[in-house]
């Protein structure tokens, strides 16, 4: 049986240590914070989305991009077998109402504790305030609290995290040294992270915190129905987040993007004209808005904002503005801020076993490897999937030699 080592002890890592120690393998967690999984507890604060219940094919087409070996890792663990395995370290998962899986307790700690057992259980080591720092000839050197540690496992499986949330100990350190020996690595960009917007004081006094409900958003990634929030910088949750990618592409190569938003889903622009042509057109803007359109507080503080005189005026003109409102954005939030990160190693520089090609007997899995989803659980199953598939070509890779 072969010694490994995994750096980063966070969902993919550990996934990685519960299949190989599971094989009977030896296997050291190396991780520079003080615990591991960190990222994972601060998950569960506002509830553990283990992953989604959605049919496969919609799953999978949340995965950018459409990666063949990414796609493959999904296929050999899906969200039924991650349930699964959550339920087997006593989840008790269920799903939400809007597809959602969750585990009973909602958050992550009686999760990770459970799993923590099993794989002390199964003889795996976790060292902790262990900071990877690079490669050496043989193997890997770490700064540790007594000093320099240098390593040479069999195998070595780096599961390091993005460049979210820096300070729960993914910060992406990585880059440097991976790329210095010859990998594709892309730049690490927020993903999953709202947008700034040029709010007037009194709008953003108002209604920072409040919900925006009931509403469809589209961009180059489509027409989705759903909800976000007023943040004080601008624009942020779920809605969003599932545009972000798309949002942040068009910021990065035209340097502007708007967030168009759908106010009146349920009606037609020729059945919203109608009805805002039967209102008094001496009424105020904001009776004519609520009774002819639906809309009040948020929604028609935000329809006040982006229109013009002329559009208020005109109830066909009001309607088109209603049903394709653009809200105009400035930047992205910062990488810190965000849920997650995109970019990362490219595939290209792994082989088929997710092992990097300029560094044979070293494995990648996880967030640093380049890909991106939304939120609603794809993150994690990613992560986990990642991770067995990495552990997997590990093992393929040991027993050939
Ligand atoms: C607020 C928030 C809420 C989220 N909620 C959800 C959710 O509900 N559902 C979902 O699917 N996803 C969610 N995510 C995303 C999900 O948590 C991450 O995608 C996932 O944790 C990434 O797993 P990973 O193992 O690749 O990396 P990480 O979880 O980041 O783990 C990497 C580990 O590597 C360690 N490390 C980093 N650098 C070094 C180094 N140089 N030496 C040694 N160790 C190092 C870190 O300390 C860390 O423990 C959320 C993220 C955030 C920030």
């Amino acid at each position: 049986m072969a010694e490994v080592a995994i750096v980063g002890g966070g969902p993919a890592g550990l996934m990685a240590a519960e299949v190989l120690a599971g094989a009977g393998h030896r296997v050291t967690v190396h991780d520079a914070m003080p615990s591991p999984a960190r990222k994972l507890l601060l998950a569960g604060k506002s509830g553990l989305n283990l992953t989604h219940s959605e049919p496969w094919q919609r799953f999978i087409g949340r995965y950018r991009p459409n990666e063949p070996m990414l796609l493959a890792a999904l296929d050999a663990f899906r969200p039924a077998d991650l349930v699964e395995w959550a339920d087997g370290l006593g989840a008790d998962c269920f799903v939400g109402s809007s597809g959602r899986v969750f585990p009973k307790a909602m958050k992550a700690s009686p999760l990770l504790r459970a799993w923590l057992r099993r794989l002390a259980d199964l003889g795996v080591t976790i060292r902790t305030r262990h900071r990877w720092t690079g490669f050496s000839d043989h193997g890997l050197t770490f700064e540790t609290p007594d000093g320099r540690l240098d390593i040479a496992p069999d195998a070595a499986l780096l599961a390091l995290g993005g460049a979210s949330w820096p300070r729960l100990g993914s910060d992406a350190a990585w880059v440097a040294p991976l790329r210095a020996i010859g990998n594709d690595v892309a730049d690490l960009k927020p993903a999953n992270a709202g947008f700034d917007v040029d709010w007037d004081a009194a709008f953003v006094e108002r209604f920072a915190g409040a919900p925006v409900k009931s509403v469809t958003a589209t961009s180059d990634a489509g027409t989705t129905p759903g909800e976000f929030v007023i943040s004080r910088h601008g624009i942020e949750g779920s809605l969003v987040y599932l545009h972000a990618a798309a949002l942040r592409d068009r910021l990065d190569a035209e340097g502007k993007a708007d967030f168009l938003l759908d106010l009146v889903p349920g009606r037609s622009v020729e059945r919203l004209a109608r009805d805002l042509g039967r209102q008094d057109a001496k009424a105020s803007f904001s009776n004519r808005l609520r009774k002819g359109a639906g809309l009040d507080g948020v929604k028609a503080a935000l329809a006040r904002l982006f229109m013009s005189e002329d559009e208020r005026r005109h109830p066909d003109r009001l309607a088109a503005r209603l049903k394709a409102l653009p809200i105009p954005l400035r930047r992205m939030r910062p990488i810190a801020e965000a849920i997650s990160s995109a970019g990362g190693i490219r595939f290209a520089s792994l082989d088929d076993r997710f092992m990097l090609k300029a560094r044979p007997g070293t494995f990648v899995a996880g967030e640093m490897l380049d890909w991106e989803a939304p939120t609603g659980g794809y993150l994690l199953t990613g992560c986990f999937a990642t991770g067995r598939a990495a552990a997997r070509g590990l093992m393929d890779w040991l027993a050939e030699r």
